[in-house]
């Protein structure tokens, strides 16, 4: 394995998290010296994972049935 820090010239997704490389930043290249084809990118710092956020803006109500219940008259 060998690797070098290049800029990407497309856009690419890191092979070590997923994340988007966008086109123009830097990222680091892996080369498969067994299999020169072979070629993996990766972000030069990878981004922390996105946790998710309840925003306290929306406040919980409850939910209502799509329609009215019928009411027996018996
Ligand atoms: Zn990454």
């Amino acid at each position: 394995m060998s690797d070098h820090i290049t800029v990407a010239k497309h856009n690419h997704f890191c092979d070590f998290c997923g994340g988007l490389i966008p086109k123009g930043t830097k990222c680091r290249i892996i080369h498969d010296d067994f299999m020169p084809k072979l070629v993996y990118f990766e972000h030069l710092h990878c981004p922390p994972p996105k946790t998710a956020v309840v925003s306290p803006s929306t406040p919980k109500q409850p939910i209502k049935p799509k329609f009215t219940p019928a009411f027996c008259a018996c």
